[in-house]
């Protein structure tokens, strides 16, 4: 009850001011033309708790791609570019090695060698940046530091994979969804993570998010996936057939949780966009890769 009665708090609050064209808040639940969000209430729960706030609020509205049928395994290589960005040289200085796994990750995750599907994406280093600059480093989403860097330092088209190492300003990453490149904002494209996150990086995250898939959620984003926990027990939940519902985001790695009991199938713990950690995470299911590739194709692929 208590639950219910703040999401609906939060419902109607964001229904009061619609959200801005391009830019807007992290967790997002699109229904029909409105978009209102709970992740404010979500992560002051996970604050509660103790745990890292994983992604700040993003008042993007996420756009449907047209539908072109079954997934496919056909390898499509993602020109990567690192951006390092540090206060001081020192701090979040990653090394090349941890640059190095975090790209291991990503093709091992998106490659299905874990679990699930093998979603025919993989990552090419194209280059690496390492800037000093401790506003971009502690840049916040939405920030003039945010635009800044990012108008500075993106590389390649819209094909390639822009990912920024830099505090998260509080988070653990965020991400745009690729509808972002139909506006003004395009270069806002790619991928924020906190440098912790990185393989090997540091202990911060140790034994929650130091495997590197926080970076492999984010970039489910970038192609246009939901969380798993979108639109809780409704109707529609993350527009993929095959995750089963959830109504909450998954902390730790709670297995056998299932919280909408009406609907078929265990919360989806071990899937990549979910909340869980990152020891918990496992796979990518066949309509997620074929909604990843349907944003590929009609945003990325030149
Ligand atoms: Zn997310």
């Amino acid at each position: 009850m208590f639950l219910a009665v703040l999401v609906m708090a939060g419902l109607t609050a964001a229904l009061a001011s619609p959200a801005s064209a391009g830019i807007s808040r992290g967790w997002e639940h699109v229904c029909g033309e409105q978009t209102f969000s709970v992740l404010s209430f979500l992560e002051m729960s996970s604050a509660a708790r103790g745990e890292q706030l994983r992604e700040p609020e993003l008042e993007q509205a996420a756009k449907e791609a047209p539908r072109r049928g079954k997934p496919d395994r056909t390898a499509r290589a993602v020109p990567t570019y690192v951006h390092v960005v540090t206060p001081d040289g020192v701090v979040g200085s990653v090394s090349a090695r941890s640059i190095r796994e975090q790209l291991t990750v990503l093709d091992l995750t998106f490659g299905g060698f874990y679990g699930g599907f093998p979603t025919g994406f993989d990552f090419a280093l194209a280059g690496i940046t390492r800037t000093v600059n401790a506003a971009w480093f502690n840049a916040a989403i939405g920030t003039a530091a945010e635009h800044d860097m990012k108008r500075t330092l993106r590389r390649g088209g819209d094909e390639s994979l822009n990912l920024y190492v830099t505090s998260g300003a509080g988070y653990l990453g965020w991400a745009y969804f690729p509808s972002i490149l139909d506006t003004s904002q395009a270069y806002l494209d790619g991928v924020v993570v906190n440098w912790k996150t990185l393989p090997g990086a540091s202990d911060a995250y140790a034994g929650r998010y130091d495997l590197g898939y926080t970076s492999t959620h984010e970039v489910g984003h970038w192609l246009n996936l939901f969380h798993t926990f979108e639109g809780a027990c409704g109707p529609i939940g993350d527009r993929i057939g095959d995750t089963p519902a959830e109504v909450l985001p998954t902390t730790g790695c709670p297995i056998g949780k299932d919280s909408c009991p009406g609907k078929p199938g265990l919360d989806p713990v071990h899937n990549y966009m979910d909340y869980s950690y990152d020891a918990c995470f496992t796979e990518f299911t066949a309509d997620q890769a074929a909604r990843m590739q349907d944003a590929w194709a009609f945003w990325r692929a030149s």
